[in-house]
């Protein structure tokens, strides 16, 4: 009998909503602007409804917040900018004003005056003086004057910080031999050098703390009449107004949690953001990481440390989430069938696991972006980043499906595969499969292929040294791309048709032959991890199936297409691969993984790059993407108690950006 069809996926890949939602919804400068949907937000119970749109609001409160840390200027560069674009009465059809409204998109996107990925300073392309007379030609009152300032002196302040490339030129400096403080534009320190802040914080700890605080996470360092001392981010404290807010939600949030541990995890946070003290964040982290049965999840507060040079401070941000059942059922599907993938994997018997056990990660939808993972986003989570927490409590890793689901489907009407894909017939199982195949196999490499296997006894896991990450990747995906093509994903109903899989199969090979060219600089040969297995895998299939033609590289008017002639013998070569590099893995042979990464993974054949590279350029995609949220509205009753919340998506980015700017400015200018 066959197992129940869960649906979930392919269903969605048909359906009305996804063909018509307007997932593009702005392009500028190197940027996409995309929309995601919320699927099943309306079949949330009331409840669960109203808890989100609270940890929605706590959520955009702090946005203030990150612009003030990325660089002091920040608010009021962008204060001064949206004043002017709301007021300016000259001529709104003028390149300079074309260019200043890019600009100011940009700003918006970086959450400051750099680029959220690169960190180097914007560089605007309208004239200071076109900036000085925008500014004169408002009214003061529209301006963020500081007391006793006049437009002039504000003009006078941001002209550097905007157009001087000396000034702030990047957000923060990695680079090896400065210091690297004084060097960053962050806001995390002041007046502070990085030997300084690097003994004052030494100083704090104490290398026998086997639980040790995150120091420095949640504060700022300056030098007050020469002594260092630390500003927290805390109510009362330095961000309290913003802090204020996101309390005041969060209090909303509890009175309706789903249950009690999640009530205590925000009353923790909230606990957390009253004191500043770094104990009661580990304390919250700790609840957080172990309420796992909420259907609605949620981080909020001073997070990644990335962008401090000296990686203490934490960025602000929030993601509000709630699972997403039917496709955390199908990795629990796959767990719990570990022992019969691991039994029947095309291995030697002599590498298996007795006993494989599976992980089930979990999946969320996600239903509002902010602070530091807004408009840019991660397409998962895995946190806390404490290391003492994550090894006494573990951690949470999620997956993000709704911006998955976005990135494809923008994906597919931009070009690219129109390009690149030999035929309708291979775009049309792209359309129809590519999402649901491709999350499949990710849930295959992470749920059981890396866990799959074992090596022989005696054998040092670091044997295969350099080449070690690229063998171990390529394993766990010839493990997905095997079993993507078993007749048990059909019958576990995780696929909906023996077709399915051939999507993957075309997608993955014409990667690994071509397309992740476009990544690689002329002349480079490849050194990401990833990339090189990627084109190991799809090289050695290529080249063992050259007798049988199972793959063609195959020209039309002068461009290199990929050709898959036979599906089935391809899967047998995944197979025997896989074989091989379980052998290698599992008996340590250092000489055998060297041989396969060199001849099929690094290098890059010089004629079909630069080709590949000159048909991507003439695309003109946008190398980056942001995101829009949806709307939630809070509908009440005559007695004034919420009786639904509904969501709407028909905000455009400049609509959303000044609309944040009006309702959550919870911060002064300056502070
Ligand atoms: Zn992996």
């Amino acid at each position: 009998m066959t197992g129940v069809f869960l649906g979930c996926h392919s269903e969605k890949q048909t359906t009305p909503e996804m063909d018509k939602f307007p997932y593009t919804v702005d392009r500028f400068a190197d940027i996409e602007i995309l929309r995601y949907r919320v699927p099943d937000f309306e079949s949330l119970s009331l409840q669960q409804k109203e808890l989100i749109y609270y940890l929605s609001e706590a959520a955009l409160s702090g946005r203030d917040i990150l612009y003030d840390q990325n660089n002091k200027y920040n608010l009021c560069v962008r204060r001064t900018l949206e004043a002017v674009y709301e007021n300016y009465r000259g001529d709104r059809q003028s390149e300079e004003f074309k260019n200043f409204i890019t600009y100011l998109k940009q700003v918006w996107m970086g959450n400051g005056i750099h680029h959220h990925y690169s960190e180097d300073k914007f560089v605007p392309k309208f004239s200071a003086a076109f900036f000085a007379d925008a500014v004169k030609g408002i009214n003061a009152e529209d301006l963020p004057l500081e007391k006793g300032e006049t437009p002039d002196d504000l003009i006078l302040k941001l002209t550097p910080v905007i157009f001087d490339p000396t000034v702030f030129p990047k957000r923060t400096n990695q680079a090896d031999g400065v210091d690297l403080l004084l060097t960053s534009a962050v806001n995390f320190y002041e007046g502070v050098t990085q030997a300084e802040a690097e003994e004052f914080y030494d100083r704090m700890k104490n290398p026998n703390d086997s639980t040790p605080v995150s120091y420095g996470l949640n504060s700022k360092l300056v030098k007050e009449n020469g002594v260092l001392v630390e500003k927290t981010y805390k109510l009362g404290g330095m961000y309290g107004k913003a802090i204020e807010q996101i309390v005041f939600w969060l209090n909303k949030a509890v009175s309706v949690a789903e249950n009690d541990r999640q009530r205590d995890v925000i009353q923790s946070l909230i606990k957390f953001y009253e004191s500043g003290n770094l104990k009661t964040y580990d304390e919250y982290c700790i609840k957080w990481v172990q309420d796992t049965a909420s259907l609605v999840d949620f981080v909020n507060g001073f997070t990644e440390t990335y962008a401090d040079p000296l990686g203490l401070k934490g960025s602000w941000e929030s993601i509000v989430n709630f699972k997403n059942l039917a496709s955390t059922k199908r990795t629990e599907t796959i767990s719990k069938n570990a022992q019969w993938f691991e039994n029947h994997s095309p291995i030697d018997n002599r590498f298996k696991k007795e006993n494989v056990k599976g992980i089930t990660a979990k999946v969320v939808t996600a239903a509002i972006l902010a602070g530091d993972c807004y408009p840019s986003t991660p397409i998962g989570i895995n946190l806390p980043n404490s290391d003492w927490i994550r090894h006494d409590y573990g951690s949470k890793s999620v997956t993000i499906e709704n911006i998955t689901e976005a990135y494809d489907r923008a994906s597919l009407g931009n070009g690219f595969n129109e390009e690149f894909m030999w035929s309708d017939v291979e775009r049309e199982r792209a359309k129809k499969y590519g999402s649901l195949t491709n999350n499949l196999h990710t849930d295959l490499h992470e749920c059981l292929g890396h866990g799959s296997g074992k090596l022989l006894p005696g054998v040092d896991p670091n044997r295969l040294k350099a080449y070690g990450s690229t063998i171990e990747e390529a394993r766990a995906d010839l493990f997905g791309l095997y079993y993507v093509a078993d007749p048990k994903m059909i019958e576990l109903g995780l696929l909906p048709d023996n077709e399915a899989y051939k999507a993957e199969y075309y997608q993955y090979i014409m990667n690994g032959l071509l397309t992740q060219l476009t990544r690689v600089q002329t002349g480079k040969n490849i050194e990401e991890a990833h990339m090189r297995n990627r084109q190991l895998i799809a090289r050695w299939v290529y080249e063992k199936g050259l007798p049988d033609k199972v793959i063609e590289l195959k020209k039309r008017d002068g461009k290199t297409y990929v050709v898959i002639n036979d599906y089935e013998k391809l899967r047998i070569l995944f197979g025997k691969l896989l074989a091989e590099i379980q052998r290698i893995k599992s008996t340590g042979d250092y000489q055998g993984a060297k041989v396969l990464v060199e001849n099929y993974g690094v290098k890059v054949d010089p004629v079909i790059h630069m080709e590949i590279l000159e048909r991507y350029e003439k695309l003109n995609l946008a190398p980056y993407r942001g995101f829009v949220n949806p709307v939630y509205k809070a509908v009440k009753n005559a007695d004034g108690e919420i009786s639904d919340v509904q969501i709407s998506y028909d905000e455009n980015y400049v609509e959303q950006q000044l609309r944040y700017s009006k309702q959550y400015s919870n911060l002064p200018t300056f502070n």
